[in-house]
């Protein structure tokens, strides 16, 4: 029931708020249904996952690469995916616009913000938001679109409040520098436990995995 859950989900989101389905271990047949209900953005968290599948779904998608992004992937993810969620580093910028200029393209980057500060996640502190930003508006082939975050991971989406919060704002000081390069459109933040809070807070775009396929099998994420 992929398909009506997709549906519904899409019904259920107010208007301006894009869905993406985060489809981490879900098969092409999977990712086709999510598709066929409406979903226009598909997000993967590894460069194998999404090779595995991408052939197979002939259904029309944007995709999204979503989980942490090592710097000898670069190439081969800028083949085929259409935007990188989680830039969190100017080394990891510049090795993505080294590769865009060779082919004459720019990539759609949103900057990760680890809104929690906790050690062991991906993301960019909240204080180091600005300078990266800055830093990384110097490169012509890649573009900054807005920041990403996952937050700490909560059983009361509540507790998740002050971090899309804090994101919120940091997303709306990058907005004023308007800098070149830079179009601050997009605030992915909020996952099935956490959407609502998040879209309260002024997320755009929403990464949805269980609430669209079910629960993973091996939740090893
Ligand atoms: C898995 C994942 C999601 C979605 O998680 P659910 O809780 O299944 O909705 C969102 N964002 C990222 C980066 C993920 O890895």
């Amino acid at each position: 029931m992929i398909k009506e859950k997709a549906e519904r989900l899409i019904n259920e989101l107010p208007k301006g708020v894009k869905l993406l389905a985060a489809a981490k271990e879900r098969d092409a047949s999977e990712i086709s249904e999510a598709i066929k209900g409406g979903v226009t953005l598909i997000g993967e968290n590894y460069l194998n996952d999404a090779l595995r599948v991408r052939n197979e779904v002939t259904e029309k998608a944007e995709w999204h690469f979503i989980g942490h992004l090592q710097r000898n992937k670069v190439k081969r993810v800028i083949d085929i995916f259409d935007m990188i969620e989680s830039v969190d580093s100017f080394r990891l910028a510049k090795e993505i616009d080294k590769w865009c200029q060779k082919q004459d393209k720019v990539m759609p980057i949103l900057i990760e913000v680890n809104s929690g500060e906790e050690d062991q996640k991906a993301g960019v502190a909240p204080k180091d938001v600005i300078p990266l930003i800055k830093d990384l508006s110097t490169l012509n082939n890649v573009k900054i679109m807005g920041l990403m975050t996952m937050g700490p991971r909560f059983g009361d989406p509540e507790d998740s409040r002050p971090y899309f919060r804090k994101t919120k704002q940091i997303f709306e000081q990058a907005k004023d520098l308007d800098l070149p390069n830079v179009e601050m459109k997009y605030l992915s933040m909020g996952m099935t436990n956490s959407y609502k809070v998040a879209i309260e807070e002024g997320a755009n775009l929403v990464r949805i995995g269980t609430k669209i396929f079910g629960k993973r099998e091996r939740d090893k994420y």
